[in-house]
């Protein structure tokens, strides 16, 4: 509890940057006197409208002020809405990142692609560690989430112990037997905790989550019945279920090939660390697939989402190098649906119907759970925890308000803190409020120049006024997938030379052979045809003319 014999207590600003008001790029800073910690740093995806965006993370201006004085990120779990973004903060950070040895192993091939050396500076900590980081003290706990290695963090500082839960869900039979700490929060609370940021991502779904292993009686059916292959898309972080998956393949006597190279580097580096148990005989190669009968197979693979390039996408239209959907195969979703992401995962479903296999999801059988904790779980914590201060975090404000209703509903005494990016919440002897505001907000990162960054309409800005507009009419059947007419391009704002005279000379052919020799589902499938016009017409100014102009296609389905 804060300190109260009279002596004055060192004001703490808590200031989430990211992850408050909106799903992902979960970011905050805790402040203390010259000491200073940044709890994630992660990404938040691009809505598909973006176009030519690679990723969103925070905007870190506010950051300037803390200059020299960031001594330790600090990562909660491995999930890219919360480390995604570690390579555009790590400047900032003058001290160590720590976190669990699984976060870790997922961070380093993130910064060595970038060429940033952070060897030393990576810190694994173990559950209950605690790390004395000037007046503040870190203390990592244990919870259950979708991934291995998974902390709440307590931050003990001079005016009282905050407690930011990460990700969580309470699991009370996890796959790998590491459950919630939850004695070590019964005990925090008891000795007082002055705030909690607790993870609201499910606040809006009644009862409990459930635990990982209720997605067994359901894929048992599926390996029980199917004729064929069975093709699991899901995210490659969800180790858990990939191990599941692999260890009933192990039971029905199936390969299991990882196709995609998410799921491949997972699975190299989850088996490497031992969170992943593949027996030996067990694993494929995504290029013998089709050397064995589709009975004795299982793959896991990305495109969960539908991102157009990924491995499952790939297959629906017939264009995976390896791996074909065969009419008696089986393809399961076991991943959450992405809001905003329904068009082109619905898009992947009638391609996979259309190969004639069978598509299973979540509303078919329990193929999925959620790693985060629904209302009751919400509450248990709350209860257990006692704040003075409850500050709902990680979700949109629908979900943080009914956070913050459950909060005063199972404590009320404690105090809501309704904050969002930007907010200064300061602890200090008179409590805690929100104190001030800082500048917070996104900026879009375009992955083709390093390190270049500008917000949404600087970035607009940019395109339109140093590189231009291009618009890429096509016409196309919609059912043969024929051109109707050559592509037509619509520019705005290019610059006169003369490669942009050659690329606009040739990009209507070229662009007519690159849609010619797409598959037919691809062409006849306005979403993918639109992904495959702009990707063409980037690269071709990209590679001629080193610009990078706003792209839109255009589809007219005739
Ligand atoms: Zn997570
Ligand atoms: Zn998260």
């Amino acid at each position: 509890m804060s300190v109260s014999d009279g002596a004055p207590v060192a004001p703490v600003n808590v200031i989430p940057l990211g992850g408050v008001g909106e799903f992902g790029m979960n970011m905050m800073l805790v402040a203390c006197g010259d000491t200073a910690v940044l709890i994630d740093a992660g990404v938040m995806f691009p809505e598909p409208e973006l176009f030519g965006v690679d990723l969103v993370i925070p905007d870190m201006t506010a950051l300037d002020a803390y200059r020299g004085r960031i001594a330790a990120l600090v990562l909660t779990h491995g999930h890219e809405d919360h480390i995604g973004a570690i390579a555009h903060v790590i400047d900032r950070v003058s001290g160590p990142i720590y976190g669990s040895r699984f976060a870790l192993a997922l961070v380093r091939p993130k910064l060595e692609e970038r060429g940033i050396d952070v060897g030393d500076r990576m810190v694994a900590v173990t559950p209950r560690q605690r790390i004395a980081i000037g007046p503040l003290e870190l203390e990592f706990l244990r919870v259950t989430h979708s991934m291995p290695g998974c902390y709440a963090i307590a931050i003990h500082t001079p005016a009282g112990t905050l407690l930011h839960t990460g990700d969580f869900k309470i699991d009370q039979t996890p796959l790998d037997g590491e459950s919630t700490d939850l004695h070590r929060f019964a005990e925090l609370g008891a000795s007082g905790v002055l705030a909690l940021f607790a993870d609201s991502t499910n606040a809006d779904r009644r009862g409990f989550t459930g635990s990982e292993r209720d997605v067994v009686e359901g894929f048992e059916e599926v390996f029980c019945s199917a004729p064929g292959k069975i093709i699991v898309a899901a995210f490659s972080s969800s180790v858990y279920r990939l191990q599941l998956v692999v260890d009933l393949a192990e039971q029905f006597e199936r390969r299991v090939a990882f196709v995609g190279r998410g799921m491949q580097n997972m699975s190299q580096i989850a088996g490497e660390l031992g969170y992943l148990r593949i027996p030996p005989r067990v694993q494929i190669r995504d290029s013998d697939v089709r050397d064995f009968p589709g009975q004795d197979v299982v793959c896991l693979c990305t495109g969960s989402q539908g991102e157009p390039l990924a491995a499952l996408p790939r297959m629906a239209i017939d264009d995976h190098r390896y791996v074909k959907i065969h009419p008696d195969d089986v393809v399961v979703f076991s991943a959450r649906v992405i809001p905003g992401n329904e068009k082109s995962v619905g898009r992947v479903k009638n391609h996979v119907a259309r190969r004639g296999a069978t598509v299973i999801s979540d509303g078919d059988k329990r193929v999925h759970v959620s790693g985060h904790g629904s209302e009751e779980e919400l509450k248990l914590v709350i209860s257990l925890i006692r704040p003075k201060y409850f500050v709902p975090i990680h979700g949109e404000y629908r979900q943080l308000a009914r956070h913050a209703r459950m909060a005063t509903l199972v404590c009320p005494d404690a105090t809501v803190l309704m904050a969002e990016d930007g907010d200064v919440l300061r602890f200090d002897a008179d409590g805690g409020r929100i104190a001030d505001r800082v500048p917070a907000g996104r900026v879009l990162i375009d992955g083709t120049r390093t390190g270049e960054v500008a917000d949404e309409v600087l970035r607009d800005r940019r395109h339109l006024a140093g590189d231009g507009l291009v618009v890429a009419v096509v016409a196309i059947n919609s059912q043969t997938g024929v051109l109707e007419q050559p592509p037509a391009l619509i520019t705005r704002g290019l610059a006169v030379d003369a490669k942009h005279e050659a690329v606009l000379r040739e990009a209507p052919d070229q662009l007519a052979r690159a849609i010619e020799s797409a598959p037919l589902e691809e062409r006849t499938d306005p979403g993918l045809l639109k992904e495959r016009v702009r990707q063409e017409l980037q690269r071709m100014f990209r590679k001629r003319a080193g610009r990078r102009p706003l792209v839109l296609p255009v589809v007219m389905e005739v």
